[in-house]
């Protein structure tokens, strides 16, 4: 490609390159990425409280919309919550209360000294301000199933080291709260959230995970059975994505939600509710399909979905006219779309956008007007093609389906060998430190299996996940608890955690 142009005035520019071994330095790679594509600015002086900036603020609204159009399809419908929940509501059901106390910023007074009637927590979650009000909605067995969810932001003051889109001390996320007349209809809900994820996660943000049923000493507070998707960064960190939980009748006895079934008797609802956190899962696109050059989006989330760069446009008056006018065409239908008419050089550019991973670049120059052509250059492959302008809208809708598909199967093969099975503590511990899932004999995933994960959390820095759900998994070799030694019950995932 000929991009030298000698009689560019532009003045040299500050080169823009990237280029670090991402499975190599990951966490370089992660701070990097953020600071050079400017994802967040980490300058605001309050700790674990990042100022998005708009590429990740544009990718977290496209992922809001795919997420929550999935929700809604699902029968589930948008509300929005005060940020505020009475200490009253928090503390009335006492596992929940246990779980979120110690984690929450209190507001207790005004600006002139004068104390609330009050004590305020900023919502860490939202259970015990919906379903005081599903219990006024919700009369008779004619208004169930009710499925409600709102984005929101909420607040828990962290006190381990934060991490940017990893883990902060506010989060942006969406929170679904829902009742049930029957509790396989709630556990259908569980389920229809795990499909939810699989849709949305992988299928269109090109996440692989693992749902696991979480052990009972490591469930949501307040919940019956916590279900949780596991996916693992390049550091073989592994880090949970969306969880949802069936909370039985915890929040309905403590908040009074009955409804009167079809013989006229009153019962208790069941409540599941689940949350996805999309800054986190923003942390899991770009950490799955960044490279070593930069950030790499499926086109569906990209901030910008192509780039148009006009080249030596001073030649010819016609080249900027033109990317202007397929500018606004593309625009029109539908795609984020902008033009580069800065005036450095082309190939500054092309770095540029490359590390920000916008998906397809259009190039155009006077001799591509000339032949009514273009060049289209795809992020993943980091081929040019030539395509015929008249053929613009095809052109992209094929590219930008291959591109998706190409990103998702190269998660996909790098998630493929993670897990391995452990036969004992050596196996165990050389797994967990080699990026990986061990598969294990375990005693129990009930209470009772505490203490070997405590042995497990201690020896190795490493905890279990649980049960691999969709998967019903029999003890292997001796069968024997990898930790005790006692019959195992159970079949586990053990990894190290972010
Ligand atoms: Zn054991």
């Amino acid at each position: 490609m000929k991009q030298q142009d000698t009689k560019q005035t532009a003045k040299p520019a500050e080169k823009v390159t990237f280029n670090i071994d991402k499975e190599k330095n990951f966490s370089e790679w992660f701070t990097e990425i953020i600071r050079a594509a400017e994802l967040a600015d980490l300058r605001n002086n309050i700790k674990g409280f990042l100022v998005f900036q708009p590429w990740s603020v544009l990718c977290m609204e496209a992922m809001y919309d795919y997420y929550e159009r999935d929700l809604q399809k699902r029968g589930h419908k948008p509300h929005w919550f005060p940020a505020l929940v009475p200490e009253k509501n928090l503390k009335q059901e006492a596992e929940h209360v246990e779980g979120f106390v110690p984690e929450v910023f209190w507001v207790t007074e005004t600006g002139n000294k004068e104390k609330l009637e009050e004590k305020y927590a900023l919502r860490p979650t939202s259970e015990t301000v919906f379903y005081p009000m599903l219990a006024i909605w919700i009369r008779s067995y004619k208004d169930l199933p009710y499925r409600t969810y709102q984005r929101a932001q909420v607040w828990r003051y962290e006190t381990k080291a934060t991490r940017p889109f990893l883990r902060s001390r506010e989060f942006y996320w969406i929170e679904t709260h829902n009742a049930f007349a029957t509790k396989e209809d709630a556990y259908q809900n569980v389920l229809g959230d795990m499909e939810t994820a699989e849709r949305v996660l992988h299928g269109i943000f090109g996440v692989p995970f693992i749902f696991f049923q979480r052990p009972q000493w490591d469930k949501f507070a307040g919940a019956d059975d916590t279900f949780a998707a596991d996916t693992i960064m390049p550091d073989g960190k592994i880090i949970q994505q969306p969880s949802t939980h069936m909370l039985g009748h915890h929040f309905a006895k403590a908040f009074n939600e009955k409804f009167t079934d079809e013989s006229g008797k009153e019962q208790l609802v069941y409540n599941t509710t689940c949350g996805p956190c999309i800054s986190r899962m923003f942390a899991s696109v770009i950490a799955f399909h960044g490279d070593n050059r930069g950030l790499r989006f499926p086109f569906e989330i990209a901030p910008v979905q192509i780039i148009i760069v006009p080249i030596a446009a001073h030649k010819n008056k016609d080249v900027l006219k033109t990317a202007e006018k397929l500018r606004d065409d593309l625009f029109d239908e539908g795609y984020r779309v902008e033009i580069d008419s800065s005036d450095k050089m082309p190939g500054e550019k092309f770095f540029f956008w490359e590390m920000k991973g916008v998906p397809i670049r259009l190039e155009l120059g006077p001799k591509e007007l000339e032949s009514k052509e273009l060049i289209l250059y795809r992020r993943d492959t980091e081929k040019k093609t030539k395509i015929k302008i008249s053929n613009l809208i095809d052109e992209i809708e094929k590219n930008s389906e291959e591109l998706s598909a190409n990103l998702k199967k190269q998660a996909d093969e790098k998630f493929k060998n993670i897990i391995r099975d452990a036969n004992d503590r050596k196996e165990l511990e050389k797994i967990v430190n080699d990026r990986g899932f061990a598969r294990a004999n375990f005693c129990s995933i009930g209470l009772e299996g505490a203490k070997c994960a405590e042995t497990i959390e201690k020896e190795f820095s490493a905890t279990v996940r649980g049960k691999h759900v969709g998967k019903e998994e029999q003890p292997f070799g001796n069968k024997k608890c990898i930790i005790c030694g006692k019959p195992a019950k159970a079949v586990v995932y053990i990894g190290k955690q972010y």
